[in-house]
């Protein structure tokens, strides 16, 4: 009679893909700036289920509120240093700090993170069969002596200096990709970022695009450290999120090189900030830090070729919508 039936329990491989037809993806460091925009993408597609799983150490929950309460989204607040227990289909390995303010702030931090919990990340991937993406960067170049940056260039890093835990840290992760790819048999996709800059980017992170927007906002000096010569490359972050995006669905491991070859002295961005946003401001020469890259540009032909990627938005169009979101999150209105 009835008594004798089990109660319904929910079966242990309910949690199993076996039983599920979407598509359910970790995104570590989702609430950073990169990470939390990938979030909104990847939400869009009603398939995808996401989960974050960020320690806050430079992103925040408000990058995702609008996500919070949802029934595809979950936010998990987990250090990948620590082991992570999880279900999912893809991975998107973004936690790091990439300002180089924070990731000197505690460079044996930013080493674990990079090394341990790439690994952890590896061994999730490996015991469920998921792919990963890894966001490595151009700073695995050092500072280059091939111009513009290819992905067969080996790179002229110092092993030693104050940026190492960085750019060594990413470069022993992407060996540790390979390693599980090749040991085994992980599917795993490297690209590697050029700076990229948009709405959300911290107000005080240091990064060079996000001070002299403020600077400007609030009308003080945009600080260009000597020699001003140095050249980077800015890749606006709806490009990029689209970039990682093709590159997690598409055949080729990587490494490939994201990012927008426009390439500007930060004099000509400095210039180029004040004449779009306050035509008023000065600009100062500050002292340099130690090992700073001199010039950074990439070469995206196999971006194109294997993605059908490029990027869209040309920095002049890109800098007044991040002034739009500075000037909200700074609470001074537009001038006119
Ligand atoms: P971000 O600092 O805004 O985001 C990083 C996120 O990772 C934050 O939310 C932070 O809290 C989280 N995090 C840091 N350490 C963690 C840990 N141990 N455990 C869990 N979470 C942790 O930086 P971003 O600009 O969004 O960069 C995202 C990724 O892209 C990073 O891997 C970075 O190295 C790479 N990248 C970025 C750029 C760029 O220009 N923004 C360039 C090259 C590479
Ligand atoms: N790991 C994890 N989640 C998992 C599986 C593994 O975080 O679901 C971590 C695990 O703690 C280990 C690392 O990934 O430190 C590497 O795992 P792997 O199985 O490759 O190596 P092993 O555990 O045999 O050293
Ligand atoms: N930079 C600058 N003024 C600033 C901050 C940075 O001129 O207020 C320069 C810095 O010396 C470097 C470039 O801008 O040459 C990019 O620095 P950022 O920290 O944004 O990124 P990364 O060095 O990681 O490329």
């Amino acid at each position: 009679h009835a008594a004798s039936k089990p109660p319904p329990s929910p079966s242990p491989l309910r949690n199993s893909k076996f039983f599920q037809s979407n598509m359910r993806i970790l995104v570590t460091g989702g609430a950073g700036f990169i990470g939390s925009h990938l979030v909104d993408k990847l939400m869009e597609n009603e398939k995808n289920e996401v989960i974050v799983a960020d320690n806050y150490f430079t992103g925040s929950k408000d990058n995702l509120r609008k996500w919070i309460g949802h029934p595809r989204f979950e936010l998990i607040r987990h250090d990948v240093t620590e082991s992570l227990l999880v279900e999912v289909d893809q991975i998107y390995h973004l936690a790091c700090p990439a300002s180089p303010i924070f990731y000197k702030y505690n460079p044996v931090k930013t080493i674990k993170t990079n090394v341990i919990g790439t690994l952890n990340m590896l061994g999730l991937a490996k015991r469920v069969g998921a792919r990963i993406l890894l966001t490595s960067t151009s700073e695995v170049y050092g500072d280059p002596l091939v111009h513009p940056q290819e992905e067969s260039y080996w790179g002229n890093v110092n092993p030693i200096g104050v940026r190492s835990c960085y750019d060594e840290g990413k470069r022993v992760a992407e060996t540790l990709m390979f390693d599980y790819h090749r040991q085994h048999g992980i599917e795993i996709r490297i690209a590697r970022i050029f700076n990229t800059y948009g709405p959300r980017m911290n107000i005080d992170d240091g990064r060079v695009v996000s001070n002299f927007i403020a600077q400007a906002i609030r009308g003080e000096p945009l600080t260009v450290q000597a020699p001003g010569t140095q050249t980077r490359s800015f890749c606006y972050v709806s490009d990029m999120v689209d970039g990682l995006i093709r590159l997690m669905e598409g055949e080729n491991t990587g490494p490939i090189n994201i990012g927008n070859p426009g390439e500007f002295t930060m004099l000509e961005l400095a210039e180029t900030v004040k004449e779009l946003i306050n035509p008023e401001v000065e600009i100062s020469m500050v002292e340099n830090t130690p090992d700073d890259p001199r010039q950074r540009k990439p070469n995206i032909t196999k971006a194109k070729e294997l993605l059908g990627w490029e990027p869209k938005i040309k920095l002049r169009d890109g800098l007044p919508l991040m002034e739009e979101d500075f000037r909200t999150r700074l609470g001074v209105p537009l001038k006119k």
